[in-house]
């Protein structure tokens, strides 16, 4: 697969071609807020290079998923719910509900969040 997908909107943000509120980064991920916010804070974390899905990405460079987990706490600390707690969650495939084929962590917090998801 190729680093950088022309067609990909996530690719789009990294490459600074398409708009993005950046909260975070580091040499291999991005972290952007979303843009239809489901809690206080909703944030996707992103690996610069372009997989799929977490399965893809994990299957390719099981680090690469660490990686996002590592900035995704970080993230939470910044924003003040590292103690409180948050969510980190990748959907994955469309019965899942991802809607963007470019592997993203969701970091969400600042309110009860239930389990089960629905
Ligand atoms: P998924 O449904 O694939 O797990 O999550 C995709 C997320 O990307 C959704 O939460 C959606 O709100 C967000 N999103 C879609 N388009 C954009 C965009 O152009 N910019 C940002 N920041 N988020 C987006
Ligand atoms: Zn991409």
């Amino acid at each position: 697969m190729a680093p950088t997908e022309s067609d990909c909107l996530f690719c789009g943000i990294i490459a600074g071609r398409i708009p993005a509120d950046v909260v975070g980064e580091s040499e291999q991920t991005l972290a952007f807020r979303d843009l239809n916010p489901q809690a206080p804070t909703h944030v996707l974390i992103v690996p610069r290079q372009h997989y799929a899905t977490a399965a893809q990405a994990g299957a390719a460079d099981a680090g690469l998923l660490d990686e996002i987990a590592r900035v995704a706490g970080e993230v939470a600390t910044a924003e003040g719910i590292a103690d409180t707690g948050y969510r980190l969650v990748f959907n994955t495939g469309p019965a899942a509900g991802q809607t963007v084929l470019h592997v993203h962590g969701h970091l969400l917090g600042g309110r009860g969040l239930e389990w089960p998801p629905g």
